[in-house]
């Protein structure tokens, strides 16, 4: 190779455990450490991702100027910046793509390079194509997928070299646009600050992920949807050595899973993975939908949920379960409207996360929820919050109600809700739909499309 080489960071914003990062400094004697903003792409993503985004490449450029090195940050469609910039480059180093959309981005780039291209799959555990049955496929139920990954050797990474001059990319440099800064820190430093917090609490994993009132999960997802820290790195420090730590690893894994399901199923992001389910009888109703995206549909657990969305750009996983299975079996409207409100919002929203997820949910994908089991908001709100903490803090209106009531306000007696300062279809809304009612037409709609009586 020759003696220059371009490193392309896209959602591997760290130096640290980065092959694409650790291969370049390896081979060459001049690295350029390149991102371009693409303003189409930038002006497509909601403002809780677009704002984390700029915050993690300030990070980067802040880390490689403390090696005496410049982040190179252009501006324009990559698929004529990054060969312009490589073109007195002998290799361009970068971490593969997932969704279909940075793949062909990336394909269409690679046409267009004159040098040679070195390519690795930093932004996983396991590499796709290794985890594999007996027969040599990929597992479409995750158990078996999860024993397999555990068991599969970890790939062998470059480990770079430290003394590497990182030099500034031919080209016109632009500054970051303006942005807010998240409320916890960004980039690698900010990773290892909310990854030292959670080696404190995972040990009670088990007991604490479905409880959205307590800082029960990690947080890390949008660290890790931008790369600020590799999963790899999260799977080296945590390990197994407890419960906890073995059911938070295992989460990596489904994360791995939905990664490479969606390399052999580009379509999952917009077609049921089982085709059969995409002939359900959807139902269109605007104001419905307005109302599950406002937190206005009178189910608190729901409410709270889409409203810490739409305050934070995140969401408790038992409340996103919770919130899916209402807009998709309550409401019987298609799970797509929820996938795309929950990418426009989510800090870490990621095609094949969100959309194995939302297919979970609507049990449209493989080893998925089965159709007939339907979440009961109130039962599910009752166990996981039981003491309405998480409601009383994103549903204020209802703070007053006693824990036994807040629930299921249309159940509470007069007086309580008076007490409470609560006046239903007023104060707060009458539920939307009634959940008994709602129940019975899913699924009528799903055993009609599944031609089943
Ligand atoms: C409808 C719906 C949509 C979702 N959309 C996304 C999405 O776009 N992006 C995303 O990263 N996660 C998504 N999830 C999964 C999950 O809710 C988040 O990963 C989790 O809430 C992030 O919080 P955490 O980092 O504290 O998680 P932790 O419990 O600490 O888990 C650690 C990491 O494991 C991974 N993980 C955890 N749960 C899952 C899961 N169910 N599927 C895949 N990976 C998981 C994440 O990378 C997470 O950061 C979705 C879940 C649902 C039900």
């Amino acid at each position: 190779m020759t003696s220059r080489g371009v490193v392309w960071f896209r959602n591997d914003l760290r130096l640290e455990e980065n092959p694409a990062w650790a291969s370049a400094t390896e081979n060459h004697d001049e690295v350029v450490a390149l991102v371009v903003l693409d303003p189409a792409l930038l002006k497509s993503v909601g403002s809780f991702r677009r704002n984390l985004y700029l915050a993690n490449v300030e990070a980067l450029a802040h880390d490689l100027s403390e090696i005496g090195g410049r982040l190179s940050i252009l501006e324009g469609d990559p698929r004529t910046v990054v060969p312009a910039v490589c073109a007195d480059a002998g290799a361009l180093h970068l971490n593969r793509a997932t969704s279909g959309f940075g793949r062909s981005r990336d394909n269409a780039v690679a046409r267009g390079l004159t040098c040679e291209i070195s390519s690795w799959w930093g932004t996983l555990v396991a590499e796709p194509g290794t985890v594999l049955t007996g027969k040599g496929t990929l597992s479409r139920v995750f158990t078996p997928f999860s024993k397999r990954w555990f068991a599969t050797p970890l790939p062998v990474h470059p480990r770079g070299d430290t003394n590497v001059s990182v030099v500034p990319a031919a080209g016109r440099h632009v500054d970051l646009p303006s942005f807010e800064s998240p409320t916890s820190p960004a980039g690698n430093a900010g990773a290892h600050a909310a990854l030292r917090d959670w080696l404190d609490n995972v040990d009670d994993y088990g007991d604490t992920r479905d409880l959205p009132a307590v800082a029960g999960t990690s947080m890390l997802s949008g660290h890790l949807r931008f790369g600020t820290i590799s999963p790899r790195t999260l799977f080296d420090t945590v390990g197994t050595s407890t419960p906890g730590r073995e059911g938070f690893v295992r989460q990596l894994a489904w994360r791995d899973w939905y990664a490479h399901l969606l390399l052999e199923n580009p379509t999952m992001i917009n077609a049921a993975i089982r085709p059969e389910y995409d002939t359900i009888q959807w139902r269109t109703d605007d104001a419905e939908l307005e109302a599950w995206k406002a937190g206005r549909t009178g189910y608190p657990i729901v409410d709270a949920g889409m409203r810490q969305l739409a305050a934070t750009g995140w969401m408790h996983n038992r409340v996103r379960m919770i919130a899916g299975s209402f807009l998709v079996k309550d409401l019987l409207i298609d799970w797509r409207e929820g996938e795309r409100w929950f990418r426009h919002l989510l800090i870490d929203a990621e095609p094949s996360q969100n959309a194995g997820n939302w297919q979970w949910v609507a049990g449209t994908g493989t080893d998925a929820s089965p159709y007939f089991r339907i979440f009961n908001p109130f039962t599910q709100s009752r166990k996981f919050d039981s003491a309405g903490e998480y409601i009383r803090e994103w549903v204020p209106e209802l703070a007053e109600l006693p824990s036994k009531h807040i629930h299921a306000p249309w159940e509470a007696p007069p007086l309580d809700l008076a007490t409470a300062g609560v006046i239903l279809g007023d104060t707060y809304p009458a539920p939307i739909v009634d959940h008994a009612v709602a129940r019975d037409r899913t699924l009528a709609a799903y055993k009609q499309a599944l031609g089943k009586r």
